[in-house]
Protein backbone atom coordinates (compact mmCIF):
# COMPACT_ATOMS: atom_id res chain seq x y z
CA UNK A 1 0.00 0.00 0.00
CA UNK A 2 1.18 3.59 -0.52
CA UNK A 3 -0.56 5.96 2.13
CA UNK A 4 -2.77 8.96 0.18
CA UNK A 5 -0.57 11.89 1.12
CA UNK A 6 -2.72 14.56 3.06
CA UNK A 7 -2.41 17.93 1.38
CA UNK A 8 -2.63 20.68 4.62
CA UNK A 9 -1.33 23.27 2.25
CA UNK A 10 -4.29 22.79 -0.16
CA UNK A 11 -6.52 22.06 2.94
CA UNK A 12 -5.52 25.38 4.89
CA UNK A 13 -5.61 27.68 1.90
CA UNK A 14 -9.45 26.51 1.42
CA UNK A 15 -9.95 27.14 4.80
CA UNK A 16 -8.14 30.59 4.39
CA UNK A 17 -10.85 31.42 1.81
CA UNK A 18 -13.44 30.45 3.99
CA UNK A 19 -12.26 32.72 6.83
CA UNK A 20 -11.62 35.83 4.21
CA UNK A 21 -15.75 35.16 3.25
CA UNK A 22 -16.78 35.05 6.59
CA UNK A 23 -14.58 38.46 7.68
CA UNK A 24 -16.50 40.09 5.07
CA UNK A 25 -20.02 39.16 6.12
CA UNK A 26 -18.36 40.15 9.79
CA UNK A 27 -17.62 43.65 8.63
CA UNK A 28 -20.85 44.05 6.90
CA UNK A 29 -22.71 43.22 10.12
CA UNK A 30 -20.06 44.74 13.02
CA UNK A 31 -19.67 47.86 10.79
CA UNK A 32 -15.61 47.20 11.56
CA UNK A 33 -12.86 44.54 10.25
CA UNK A 34 -12.09 41.85 12.57
CA UNK A 35 -8.88 42.60 14.25
CA UNK A 36 -5.66 40.69 15.15
CA UNK A 37 -2.85 42.11 17.22
CA UNK A 38 0.31 40.08 17.41
CA UNK A 39 3.13 41.26 20.13
CA UNK A 40 6.75 40.54 19.26
CA UNK A 41 9.37 41.50 21.91
CA UNK A 42 13.02 41.23 20.81
CA UNK A 43 14.92 40.45 17.55
CA UNK A 44 14.77 36.69 17.39
CA UNK A 45 15.21 35.94 13.70
CA UNK A 46 12.54 33.03 13.41
CA UNK A 47 10.06 34.79 15.31
CA UNK A 48 10.44 38.05 12.87
CA UNK A 49 9.82 35.76 10.20
CA UNK A 50 6.70 34.10 11.83
CA UNK A 51 5.49 37.86 12.73
CA UNK A 52 5.69 38.99 9.38
CA UNK A 53 4.07 36.31 8.11
CA UNK A 54 0.77 36.38 10.29
CA UNK A 55 0.11 40.55 9.59
CA UNK A 56 0.20 39.72 5.94
CA UNK A 57 -1.79 36.65 6.33
CA UNK A 58 -4.26 38.53 8.34
CA UNK A 59 -4.50 41.08 6.33
CA UNK A 60 -5.18 38.83 3.55
CA UNK A 61 -8.49 37.04 5.39
CA UNK A 62 -9.80 40.95 5.22
CA UNK A 63 -8.84 41.16 8.86
CA UNK A 64 -6.97 44.74 10.82
CA UNK A 65 -3.26 43.47 11.73
CA UNK A 66 -1.94 45.22 14.71
CA UNK A 67 1.75 44.79 14.85
CA UNK A 68 3.51 45.65 18.10
CA UNK A 69 7.35 45.65 18.11
CA UNK A 70 9.22 45.85 21.56
CA UNK A 71 12.83 45.68 22.25
CA UNK A 72 14.55 43.28 23.91
CA UNK A 73 15.08 44.74 26.75
CA UNK A 74 11.31 45.71 27.39
CA UNK A 75 10.90 45.31 31.09
CA UNK A 76 7.93 42.67 32.10
CA UNK A 77 5.55 45.69 33.54
CA UNK A 78 5.79 47.25 30.14
CA UNK A 79 4.89 44.08 28.09
CA UNK A 80 2.05 43.45 30.46
CA UNK A 81 1.42 46.99 30.31
CA UNK A 82 0.59 46.64 26.02
CA UNK A 83 -1.03 43.59 26.79
CA UNK A 84 -3.74 45.28 29.31
CA UNK A 85 -4.15 48.11 26.63
CA UNK A 86 -4.86 45.48 23.93
CA UNK A 87 -7.19 43.42 26.36
CA UNK A 88 -9.05 47.08 26.39
CA UNK A 89 -9.51 48.03 23.04
CA UNK A 90 -12.66 47.12 21.66
CA UNK A 91 -11.17 46.71 17.68
CA UNK A 92 -8.67 43.98 18.82
CA UNK A 93 -10.30 40.57 18.83
CA UNK A 94 -7.60 38.33 19.10
CA UNK A 95 -3.92 39.03 20.78
CA UNK A 96 -0.71 36.99 20.26
CA UNK A 97 2.17 36.99 22.01
CA UNK A 98 4.98 35.43 20.22
CA UNK A 99 6.81 32.81 22.08
CA UNK A 100 9.33 32.24 23.00
CA UNK A 101 9.89 35.53 25.23
CA UNK A 102 13.39 37.06 26.36
CA UNK A 103 14.44 35.17 29.10
CA UNK A 104 14.03 37.45 32.21
CA UNK A 105 10.11 37.78 31.43
CA UNK A 106 7.99 34.84 32.53
CA UNK A 107 5.86 33.49 29.94
CA UNK A 108 3.14 31.63 31.95
CA UNK A 109 2.87 35.31 33.55
CA UNK A 110 2.61 37.01 30.21
CA UNK A 111 -0.05 34.16 28.95
CA UNK A 112 -1.94 35.14 31.92
CA UNK A 113 -2.66 38.27 31.17
CA UNK A 114 -3.87 37.74 27.81
CA UNK A 115 -7.99 37.84 28.29
CA UNK A 116 -9.12 34.07 27.97
CA UNK A 117 -11.88 35.71 25.36
CA UNK A 118 -8.63 37.17 23.12
CA UNK A 119 -6.57 34.26 23.28
CA UNK A 120 -6.81 33.06 19.82
CA UNK A 121 -3.42 30.97 20.51
CA UNK A 122 -5.47 29.17 23.38
CA UNK A 123 -2.64 28.94 25.75
CA UNK A 124 -4.10 30.89 28.90
CA UNK A 125 -4.97 28.06 31.68
CA UNK A 126 -8.96 29.08 31.07
CA UNK A 127 -8.89 28.18 27.95
CA UNK A 128 -6.83 24.91 29.02
CA UNK A 129 -9.45 24.12 31.23
CA UNK A 130 -12.43 24.81 28.82
CA UNK A 131 -10.90 22.55 26.60
CA UNK A 132 -10.65 19.92 29.18
CA UNK A 133 -13.78 20.30 30.72
CA UNK A 134 -15.64 20.38 27.27
CA UNK A 135 -16.49 24.31 27.35
CA UNK A 136 -16.05 26.54 24.58
CA UNK A 137 -13.16 28.48 24.26
CA UNK A 138 -9.90 28.84 22.03
CA UNK A 139 -7.88 25.65 20.84
CA UNK A 140 -4.17 25.60 20.39
CA UNK A 141 -3.72 26.45 16.58
CA UNK A 142 -1.43 23.39 15.31
CA UNK A 143 -3.09 20.50 17.81
CA UNK A 144 -6.62 21.94 16.04
CA UNK A 145 -4.86 21.91 12.72
CA UNK A 146 -4.28 18.18 13.00
CA UNK A 147 -7.73 17.43 14.07
CA UNK A 148 -9.16 18.95 10.76
CA UNK A 149 -7.20 17.10 8.79
CA UNK A 150 -8.34 13.97 10.63
CA UNK A 151 -11.84 14.31 10.15
CA UNK A 152 -11.52 15.50 6.58
CA UNK A 153 -9.85 12.39 6.06
CA UNK A 154 -11.65 9.94 8.24
CA UNK A 155 -14.88 11.15 8.99
CA UNK A 156 -16.12 10.28 12.44
CA UNK A 157 -13.26 9.14 14.67
CA UNK A 158 -15.74 7.63 17.52
CA UNK A 159 -14.03 3.87 18.32
CA UNK A 160 -10.61 4.77 16.93
CA UNK A 161 -7.37 4.12 18.59
CA UNK A 162 -5.22 7.28 18.98
CA UNK A 163 -1.60 7.52 19.97
CA UNK A 164 -0.20 10.81 20.36
CA UNK A 165 3.63 11.28 20.99
CA UNK A 166 4.40 14.39 22.65
CA UNK A 167 3.17 15.95 25.79
CA UNK A 168 3.36 19.59 25.33
CA UNK A 169 0.97 22.09 26.73
CA UNK A 170 1.23 23.71 22.69
CA UNK A 171 0.92 20.32 21.27
CA UNK A 172 0.23 16.92 22.37
CA UNK A 173 -1.68 17.88 25.78
CA UNK A 174 -4.12 20.02 23.73
CA UNK A 175 -4.39 17.23 20.31
CA UNK A 176 -5.27 14.34 23.21
CA UNK A 177 -7.78 16.28 24.66
CA UNK A 178 -9.59 16.70 21.38
CA UNK A 179 -9.07 13.20 20.16
CA UNK A 180 -11.10 12.22 23.95
CA UNK A 181 -13.47 14.50 22.83
CA UNK A 182 -14.05 13.07 19.51
CA UNK A 183 -14.50 9.37 21.31
CA UNK A 184 -11.45 7.88 20.03
CA UNK A 185 -9.12 6.28 23.00
CA UNK A 186 -6.28 7.74 23.55
CA UNK A 187 -2.67 6.93 24.64
CA UNK A 188 -0.34 10.02 25.29
CA UNK A 189 3.47 8.68 24.87
CA UNK A 190 6.46 10.69 25.71
CA UNK A 191 10.02 10.36 26.61
CA UNK A 192 9.40 7.59 29.39
CA UNK A 193 7.32 5.81 27.62
CA UNK A 194 8.16 1.96 27.40
CA UNK A 195 8.21 -0.12 23.98
CA UNK A 196 7.19 3.21 22.12
CA UNK A 197 6.92 1.12 18.75
CA UNK A 198 4.69 -1.30 20.43
CA UNK A 199 2.36 1.45 21.62
CA UNK A 200 2.45 2.87 18.06
CA UNK A 201 1.50 -0.13 16.30
CA UNK A 202 -1.78 -0.33 18.31
CA UNK A 203 -3.09 2.93 16.47
CA UNK A 204 -5.33 3.61 14.00
CA UNK A 205 -4.24 7.58 14.57
CA UNK A 206 -0.32 8.98 15.28
CA UNK A 207 -0.11 12.29 16.23
CA UNK A 208 3.70 12.83 16.03
CA UNK A 209 4.35 15.92 17.73
CA UNK A 210 8.53 15.21 19.42
CA UNK A 211 11.17 17.15 17.79
CA UNK A 212 13.44 14.33 16.92
CA UNK A 213 13.67 13.93 13.08
CA UNK A 214 12.38 10.39 11.33
CA UNK A 215 12.06 8.98 14.57
CA UNK A 216 9.11 6.88 14.13
CA UNK A 217 9.77 3.88 11.37
CA UNK A 218 7.23 2.57 9.12
CA UNK A 219 7.46 -0.87 10.99
CA UNK A 220 5.86 0.82 14.17
CA UNK A 221 3.00 1.61 11.93
CA UNK A 222 -0.44 -0.29 11.42
CA UNK A 223 -1.54 -1.05 8.16
CA UNK A 224 -3.73 1.32 7.27
CA UNK A 225 -2.86 4.01 10.27
CA UNK A 226 -3.94 7.92 9.38
CA UNK A 227 -0.42 9.55 10.43
CA UNK A 228 -0.24 13.05 11.53
CA UNK A 229 3.58 14.34 11.39
CA UNK A 230 3.83 17.94 13.34
CA UNK A 231 7.31 17.55 13.86
CA UNK A 232 9.60 20.44 12.33
CA UNK A 233 13.51 19.41 12.16
CA UNK A 234 15.98 20.95 10.34
CA UNK A 235 18.69 18.66 8.99
CA UNK A 236 21.32 18.24 7.02
CA UNK A 237 20.41 17.99 3.28
CA UNK A 238 21.33 16.20 0.21
CA UNK A 239 23.72 19.27 -1.38
CA UNK A 240 26.49 20.51 1.33
CA UNK A 241 25.85 23.26 3.02
CA UNK A 242 21.82 23.07 2.54
CA UNK A 243 19.64 22.08 4.86
CA UNK A 244 16.12 20.78 4.67
CA UNK A 245 12.87 19.68 6.77
CA UNK A 246 11.90 16.92 7.84
CA UNK A 247 9.13 15.92 10.51
CA UNK A 248 9.11 13.03 12.78
CA UNK A 249 8.30 10.50 11.29
CA UNK A 250 10.55 8.71 8.73
CA UNK A 251 8.29 9.46 5.95
CA UNK A 252 9.69 6.98 3.05
CA UNK A 253 9.57 3.89 5.05
CA UNK A 254 6.05 5.35 6.64
CA UNK A 255 4.39 5.91 3.27
CA UNK A 256 4.43 2.10 2.48
CA UNK A 257 2.24 1.18 5.49
CA UNK A 258 -0.07 4.12 6.43
CA UNK A 259 -3.32 4.69 4.36
CA UNK A 260 -2.90 8.60 4.47
CA UNK A 261 -0.28 10.78 5.85
CA UNK A 262 0.84 14.00 6.22
CA UNK A 263 4.09 15.21 4.69
CA UNK A 264 6.92 17.98 6.11
CA UNK A 265 6.65 20.45 4.49
CA UNK A 266 3.19 20.84 3.13
CA UNK A 267 1.42 19.05 5.54
CA UNK A 268 0.61 20.30 9.49
CA UNK A 269 2.80 23.49 9.07
CA UNK A 270 0.58 25.38 7.27
CA UNK A 271 -2.84 24.29 8.94
CA UNK A 272 -0.96 26.80 11.84
CA UNK A 273 -1.33 29.80 10.71
CA UNK A 274 -5.06 29.23 9.26
CA UNK A 275 -6.19 27.93 12.34
CA UNK A 276 -4.81 31.14 13.65
CA UNK A 277 -6.82 33.31 11.16
CA UNK A 278 -9.89 31.01 12.00
CA UNK A 279 -9.32 31.45 15.78
CA UNK A 280 -9.01 35.25 15.30
CA UNK A 281 -12.87 35.16 13.06
CA UNK A 282 -14.28 33.12 15.43
CA UNK A 283 -13.33 35.89 18.61
CA UNK A 284 -14.77 38.29 16.37
CA UNK A 285 -17.94 36.72 16.50
CA UNK A 286 -17.70 36.10 19.61
CA UNK A 287 -16.89 39.55 21.34
CA UNK A 288 -19.24 41.21 18.85
CA UNK A 289 -21.98 38.92 20.28
CA UNK A 290 -22.91 37.62 16.40
CA UNK A 291 -24.33 33.87 15.70
CA UNK A 292 -21.35 31.85 14.07
CA UNK A 293 -22.41 28.37 12.62
CA UNK A 294 -20.06 25.68 14.94
CA UNK A 295 -19.25 23.87 11.28
CA UNK A 296 -18.96 27.72 9.65
CA UNK A 297 -14.86 27.07 9.50
P1 LIG B 1 8.32 19.94 23.08
O1 LIG B 1 9.80 19.86 23.02
O2 LIG B 1 7.66 20.92 23.98
O3 LIG B 1 7.73 18.49 23.44
C1 LIG B 1 8.27 17.33 22.88
C2 LIG B 1 7.60 16.13 23.47
O4 LIG B 1 8.20 14.97 22.86
C3 LIG B 1 7.77 16.00 24.96
O5 LIG B 1 6.54 15.65 25.57
C4 LIG B 1 8.80 14.89 25.11
O6 LIG B 1 8.62 14.07 26.25
C5 LIG B 1 8.54 14.06 23.87
N1 LIG B 1 9.73 13.29 23.51
C6 LIG B 1 11.01 13.72 23.40
N2 LIG B 1 11.82 12.70 23.07
C7 LIG B 1 11.05 11.62 22.97
C8 LIG B 1 11.30 10.26 22.67
N3 LIG B 1 12.53 9.82 22.41
N4 LIG B 1 10.27 9.40 22.66
C9 LIG B 1 9.00 9.82 22.93
N5 LIG B 1 8.70 11.10 23.21
C10 LIG B 1 9.71 11.98 23.25
O7 LIG B 1 7.87 20.16 21.56
P2 LIG B 1 6.51 20.75 20.93
O8 LIG B 1 5.36 19.95 21.38
O9 LIG B 1 6.48 22.21 21.08
O10 LIG B 1 6.81 20.45 19.38
C11 LIG B 1 6.99 19.13 18.89
C12 LIG B 1 7.42 19.19 17.44
O11 LIG B 1 6.39 19.82 16.69
C13 LIG B 1 8.68 20.01 17.18
O12 LIG B 1 9.37 19.42 16.08
C14 LIG B 1 8.15 21.37 16.75
O13 LIG B 1 9.04 22.05 15.90
C15 LIG B 1 6.91 20.95 16.00
N6 LIG B 1 5.87 21.98 15.98
C16 LIG B 1 5.29 22.24 14.77
C17 LIG B 1 4.30 23.18 14.66
C18 LIG B 1 3.68 23.40 13.33
O14 LIG B 1 3.18 24.47 13.06
N7 LIG B 1 3.64 22.41 12.45
C19 LIG B 1 3.85 23.97 15.82
C20 LIG B 1 4.44 23.54 17.07
C21 LIG B 1 5.44 22.60 17.11
P3 LIG B 1 8.82 14.60 27.77
O15 LIG B 1 7.59 15.40 28.07
O16 LIG B 1 8.92 13.37 28.55
O17 LIG B 1 10.08 15.43 27.75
Amino acid sequence: MTAAVIDGKAFAEGLRARVGTLAVAFEAKAGRKAGLAVVLVGEDPASQVYVRSKGKSTLEAGMNSFEHKLPADTSEADLLAVVEQLNADPAVDGILVQLPLPAHMDEQKVIATIAPDKDVDGFHVINAGRLAVGQTGFVPCTPLGCLMLLKDRLGDLSGLDAVVIGRSNIVGKPMAQLLIAQSCTVTVAHSRTKDLADVVRRADIVVAAVGRPAMVKGDWIKPGAVVIDVGINRVAGAVEGKTKLVGDVDYASAVAVASAITPVPGGVGPMTIAVLLRNALVAAYRNAGLELAADAV
